[in-house]
């Protein structure tokens, strides 16, 4: 089985989830006492955040790089990046190392697409709802996205960053998520994504009937299979 590598922290709240969704596909999968070689690195969140708001990407696209290249040097075969927004600096990521990059939005894309559905909405910072590094992504891949009213976005990005990320989670909150969710089907989404890594820690399928996209079980199974190779033997 090839090495996985991670860049976390982003919030940690969400890596943990990644490090147990991936040993959890692993055992299933593999049996025994199996579980995933994995390297990982994970960053100071409160800095990355702050580059965030303050425009500066290309700051925490630096960041990143050097922490991507220290999972390199650890034996990663492959990186995930382990949140969406970060995606937005994907290609500098991806252009310091030499280890190819499993890229969450095309892994989304791939699932999405292979249940037949073409209109998707979409959940996450404002960062990833309102900027076409991710919607555009989703859109090559043949999706239709649909993002909630400027309201209902700012709902989603504050719940992130001021409850989720500190690994609160609130019943009143995830009563304002459905009601979301619940939006953007009547606009037209025949599913939704969970585009931010932290939101399957407040809305889980049991609370709605909408087929939801959790995108950090998918980045996790997806990143076993690449890991195990398409007969699981690697
Ligand atoms: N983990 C979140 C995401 O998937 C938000 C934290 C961040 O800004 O990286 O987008």
């Amino acid at each position: 089985m090839k090495t996985i590598g991670l860049l976390g922290g982003m919030s940690w709240e969400s890596t943990e989830l990644y490090y147990r969704l991936i040993n959890e596909e692993t055992r299933r999968i593999r049996g025994g006492l199996h579980s995933a070689p994995i390297a990982m690195v994970s960053v100071d969140f409160q800095e990355i955040e702050r580059l965030q708001h303050d425009d500066g990407w290309d700051s925490a696209a630096e960041v990143l790089a050097e922490s991507a290249r220290r999972v390199e040097s650890a034996g990663a075969d492959f990186l995930l990046i382990c949140t969406n927004t970060m995606h937005r600096v994907a290609d500098t990521i991806a252009a310091a190392i030499d280890i190819p990059l499993l890229h969450l939005a095309d892994a989304t894309a791939n699932e999405i697409r292979a249940a037949g559905i073409r209109t998707v909405g979409l959940l996450g910072t404002r960062f990833t709802m309102e900027q076409d590094f991710y919607t555009g992504r989703l859109e090559k891949h043949g999706l239709r996205v649909v993002v909630p009213p400027q309201e209902d976005r700012d709902i989603v990005h504050r719940v992130i960053y001021e409850e989720l990320c500190l690994g609160t989670v609130n019943a009143a909150s995830r009563d304002e998520f459905l009601r979301i969710i619940a939006e953007l089907v009547t606009t037209g989404a025949e599913a939704v994504i969970e585009g931010c890594t932290e939101i399957g820690l407040l809305v889980k399928p049991e609370h709605t009937d909408v087929t939801l996209f959790d995108t950090t079980a998918i980045h996790a199974r997806h990143a076993v299979f690449r890991a195990l190779g398409e007969n699981g033997l690697n």
